[in-house]
């Protein structure tokens, strides 16, 4: 699989950066935010967008599978 990194600051990313980044932005981008960076981004917390993941997760949302 490729490997993406994110688009502001170059990290590697894991498969739930990249779930929360299509499901929050857009399916269609193929450019994806680490979660500090996405956190900046939405002026939130990392803790906040984990528990968004833990969510997302919980709901059986398919990106997070
Ligand atoms: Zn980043």
């Amino acid at each position: 699989m490729k490997k993406h990194k994110c688009r502001i600051c170059k990290a590697l990313l894991n498969k739930d950066e990249i779930a929360v980044s299509k499901k929050l932005l857009s399916r269609d981008i193929d450019k994806y935010f680490c979660i500090k960076c996405l956190a900046d981004y939405f002026e939130t917390t990392e803790e906040i967008l984990e528990e968004r993941i833990e969510d997302f997760k919980r709901d059986g949302c398919e990106l997070f599978i």
